[in-house]
């Protein structure tokens, strides 16, 4: 699934949160659940594959991780009473949801093995740059995200941007 499809339904079920809790902050962290499986493992691909990190170290699509983050949601509850941790939780399973990683139990059960030898061509983040964002879909999501994030944050972005002015 694309990283702007995750960004777009992390958002959508942040604001779903946001309805019942009415914590801003909470629609941001839902958002980056969502995209954290990715962000995380195609930047240790691209580590990996420039030979900064052996490949495998880490697999953020696995169940393991999945309950890791459960578990760290729940002690968050249990010590903090703060919700922003089962939020980031709820993130990162709606990513392994859409991903549905349970049709590939290899990479969602076996970590930290996968991925074994991956090997990805020299202009694999361009690559990935330019099948996120330079798809019509990729561009509309981006550009409904980017309102999302304005509505919710336009009056302290206002704010921030009046406060500076009386420094210059
Ligand atoms: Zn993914």
């Amino acid at each position: 699934m694309q990283f702007t499809v995750h960004l777009f339904t992390g958002l959508l079920l942040g604001l779903i949160i946001f309805y019942f809790v009415r914590k801003r902050h909470l629609v941001v962290i839902c958002a980056f659940g969502s995209v954290l499986p990715d962000l995380g493992d195609k930047t240790f691909w691209v580590l990996s594959s420039s030979g900064w990190i052996s490949a495998g170290m880490i697999n953020l699509h696995s169940f393991q991780f999945l309950l890791l983050s459960v578990s760290i949601a729940a002690a968050g509850w249990i010590i903090f009473r703060t919700h922003a941790f089962a939020v980031l939780s709820a993130g990162i399973a709606l990513h392994h949801l859409l991903d549905r990683m349970w049709l590939q139990p290899r990479v969602w059960f076996e970590t930290p093995v996968w991925p074994p030898s991956i090997s990805l061509p020299a202009d694999y983040p361009l690559r990935v740059l330019r099948s996120e964002f330079g798809s019509p879909r990729g561009l509309l999501l981006i550009i409904a995200a980017a309102v999302i994030l304005l509505l919710l944050y336009g009056s302290s972005i206002r704010r921030a941007i009046r406060s500076a002015r009386r420094y210059f």
